[in-house]
């Protein structure tokens, strides 16, 4: 059993410390939160222990009467390893804390590269966190081309990727970005950050990124041109992305037109909390003219890091074989939506989780 720890308990580490506790070989030992909020109570509801972050506040808990187990060092000596799940620039200031404590920690994508030995996508650069002491799990947007890009440049080769990102102007639940009515280039400078930070789990290959924001809450979208080195037709581009184990072809007959269906969708077939942990492409998107491939995908920014993050505990900490842990995070997880419109299901990863 791999014991594990989150330290920071909002929009990704309460999606995380769900994923761990539904994985087999791993044990939620507690999750760490500054303050006693609404988020605190569920965390109890769910019969986590719950930690006081920052010690000098554990009697704001007991005054609201919600019951802590200790404090975040506390938790520390309890486990093999913590996934900071902090806002940006918090895990870096963490670090030495998790050093001190001999913990291996997973950061997060608003953590600069440097903060980790490795940044990590499970599909991409799975072995380069092998044994690892700290690993960047990549952002959402990051995640999202990264799924993409690996298996096409394996099957044909990429000349480069000039991707814009749509970006969603803030979290369903992030009131202080909003109200917002406004188009906004962001960054305004052009290529944007991402392109370099794909580089930092796939190193060789040119991707241009343009970032956007935009008022809505619920999705990123990405459009995706991808000049390949080879010719392709899109029928078997499109069995290429389907055979993925974290991928969503939405099919044209299910009228999905945009995030509020996809989410609606999520939330129709009991995804927890609406979430999509795959990348969602419309299939009727994907179009080849010579060697240049287009398509349109969302990514939900708020799920498609979770599953891995729970890839990356395993490859800090054993050695499961990559395709052994993603096909067991999908399992435990239920990652993997497959259409019911069409004849046959995607032929997806054949690997069955062995427990
Ligand atoms: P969030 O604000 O929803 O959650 C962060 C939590 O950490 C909050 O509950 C906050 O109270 C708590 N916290 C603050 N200071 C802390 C401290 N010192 N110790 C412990 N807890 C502390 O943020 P989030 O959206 O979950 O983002 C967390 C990380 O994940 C960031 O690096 C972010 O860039 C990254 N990320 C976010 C998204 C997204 O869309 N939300 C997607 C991918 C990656």
């Amino acid at each position: 059993m791999i014991r594990v720890g989150v330290n920071g308990y909002g929009t990704i580490g309460k999606r995380v410390a769900d994923a761990v506790a539904a994985q087999p070989d791993m044990e939620l030992v507690g999750v760490a939160k500054t303050r006693p909020n609404f988020e605190a109570d569920a965390a109890l509801r769910r019969g986590y222990a719950l930690y006081a972050a920052v010690p000098d506040r554990i009697d704001d808990f007991s005054n609201a009467g919600i019951d802590v187990a200790g404090t975040l060092p506390e938790l520390l000596e309890a486990i093999d390893i913590v996934v900071d799940c902090c806002p940006s620039g918090v895990g870096a200031d963490n670090r030495s804390l998790y050093a001190d404590h001999d913990v291996a920690a997973v950061f997060q994508g608003g953590e600069a590269a440097g903060v980790a030995d490795a940044s990590f996508n499970a599909r991409a650069n799975f072995e380069d966190a092998r044994g690892a002491e700290f690993v960047r799990v990549v952002s959402c947007n990051t995640t999202g081309l990264s799924r993409v890009i690996a298996p096409l440049r394996e099957r044909y080769g990429i000349e480069k990727v000039r991707a814009t990102l749509v970006r969603r102007g803030g979290d369903p639940g992030q009131s202080d970005r909003g109200p917002i009515n406004d188009v906004l280039p962001d960054p305004v400078t052009v290529p944007s950050h991402h392109g370099p930070d794909v580089n930092t789990v796939i190193p060789d290959v040119t991707v241009d990124t343009l970032g956007l924001t935009v008022p809505a809450t619920q999705m990123h979208t990405h459009s995706l041109n991808v000049t390949l080195d080879s010719a392709a037709d899109a029928e078997a581009v499109k069995e290429l992305l389907a055979s993925e184990g974290r991928t969503f072809l939405i099919p044209e007959d299910a009228a999905i037109d945009g995030a509020g269906k996809l989410k609606e969708f999520a939330r129709d077939v009991g995804r927890p909390r609406g979430d999509l942990w795959e990348n969602c492409i419309w299939e009727r998107s994907i179009n080849v003219v010579g060697r240049d491939l287009y398509l349109f995908q969302n990514v939900h920014q708020e799920a498609d890091v979770v599953p891995e993050n729970i890839d990356a505990i395993r490859a800090i900490c054993t050695d499961v074989p990559a395709a052994e842990s993603t096909a067991r995070t999908n399992q435990a997880l239920g990652v993997g939506l497959e259409s019911r419109f069409g004849s046959e299901a995607p032929d997806r990863e054949t690997l069955i989780a062995d427990d």
